[in-house]
């Protein structure tokens, strides 16, 4: 594992010393339920094989330290608040203070990261990060932390010390995936379950296609969408959207006024139904049909909650027009990834269409590979 190794080159070369230990956790991608997470509903993670590994030995008690190959300042910091580590550091201080803030006696460390989940592109190298020093610091400190109860550590960590306001999928996504298997979980109850998904053995492969697309006013629509789906649940009184079933959806959006938010909560309505018969698909051995789900559920990013750029859209055309069972952008939104259900053997055609589309609109040339579902987060050896 490369990234093992480029972890540990940069312990060495910040501290001049070997790393007591290495933690690996990794990105995600999301195989159906987008921005159901803070509606209390359902997503359907799996773990990528890409993980971002954290080199850590144990450093005096209040003292911590941490240097990123992705950049050459190492920063050190003592007991913090949040907003008193900026920039980077933030997310390792964050766990740190979340984990402390959560009761915990926080052992001091000395921390080297490396990373081969790209950053920024939605595929959560910020939670992978997260939970390589999470589990790390849980580790090394001895610390009873169940794995129900690290995700929303981590996501505190974020949400309180980072300042961005994301749901608990991806830490959940990269704290709890299992290898082989999708993350069934109910964002409500944080109860999970391991549904099997082994496309090697259908024939079949997921390509991840990278849009390459910038990503423009990610926090503000971000936002705007939040606060359209609670005042939806607060006009329908309702806790939350997930309350509201497709049965119900009809009669719901009749009591809203407003054409965008009825868009908006039609999409979480049927988002969450669409994790529960892509579940049972993939319970039943039905796995080449969830492809025609995973298009739907791209249609509705791209109509109803309006997330999607024309890149995403784009490739999830091309990679259809090429004989994919079905596509969709996978993440937040305004640009990211785009996830394509294929046939093992097509990854190569695939890729050569969505790139031709590409170049005949002038996009940049996006980057795709096939993934499988990986491990979630561990201690590793060299
Ligand atoms: P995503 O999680 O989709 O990759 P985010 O914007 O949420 O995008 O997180 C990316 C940010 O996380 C980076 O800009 C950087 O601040 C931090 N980050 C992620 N991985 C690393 C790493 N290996 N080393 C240092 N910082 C990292
Ligand atoms: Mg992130």
């Amino acid at each position: 594992m490369t990234v093992a190794v480029d972890a540990v080159e940069a312990f060495r070369k910040q501290y001049g010393a070997e790393p007591a230990g290495l933690w690996a956790a990794p990105g995600r991608v999301n195989l159906i339920g987008e921005h159901t997470d803070y509606n209390e509903g359902f997503v359907l993670p799996f773990a990528l094989p890409q993980r971002t590994v954290a080199a850590v030995s144990p450093a005096p008690a209040g003292e911590w330290t941490v240097c990123s190959t992705f950049t050459d300042e190492a920063v050190s910091f003592g007991r913090t608040e949040p907003g008193e580590v900026t920039g980077w550091a933030a997310y390792v201080a964050g766990i740190v203070w979340a984990l402390a803030d959560a009761g915990h006696e926080v052992p001091g460390a000395r921390i080297a990261l490396a990373s081969e989940v790209p950053l920024g592109s939605g595929l959560s190298s910020s939670a992978a990060l997260e939970s390589a020093v999470l589990t790390a610091l849980i580790d090394m400190g001895g610390l009873d932390v169940p794995l129900d109860r690290r995700p929303a550590i981590a996501q505190r960590a974020e949400n309180v010390y980072v300042g961005a306001p994301t749901g608990i999928l991806d830490q959940s996504a990269s704290i709890r995936c299992e290898e082989g298997k999708a993350l069934f979980l109910d964002c409500r109850s944080y109860e999970v379950e391991q549904i099997p998904f082994d496309l090697a053995a259908e024939g079949l492969a997921i390509l991840v296609i990278n849009s390459n697309a910038p990503h423009q006013h990610v926090d503000g629509e971000y936002g705007a969408r939040r606060k359209s789906c609670e005042e939806a649940a607060a006009i329908l009184g309702v806790r939350a959207l997930r309350d509201v079933t497709v049965d119900e959806l009809d009669e719901a959006l009749s009591r809203l006024d407003d054409d965008v938010m009825r868009r908006r909560v039609r999409h979480i309505v049927t988002e969450d139904q669409r994790v529960l018969d892509t579940v049972a698909l993939l319970r039943a051995g039905r796995v080449r049909e969830i492809g025609a789900v995973l298009t739907a559920g791209h249609a509705s990013m791209r109509d109803d909650f309006e997330i999607t750029v024309a890149q995403v859209d784009v490739a999830v055309e091309a990679a259809i027009a090429a004989g994919a069972l079905g596509a969709r952008m996978t993440g937040g939104g305004f640009g990211g990834c785009v996830l394509a259900l294929i046939e093992a053997g097509s990854a190569a055609t695939t890729t050569q269409a969505v790139e031709k589309a590409y170049a005949e609109r002038g996009f940049t040339a996006p980057t795709c590979w096939t993934v499988t579902a990986g491990p979630g987060a561990t201690a590793i050896t060299r």
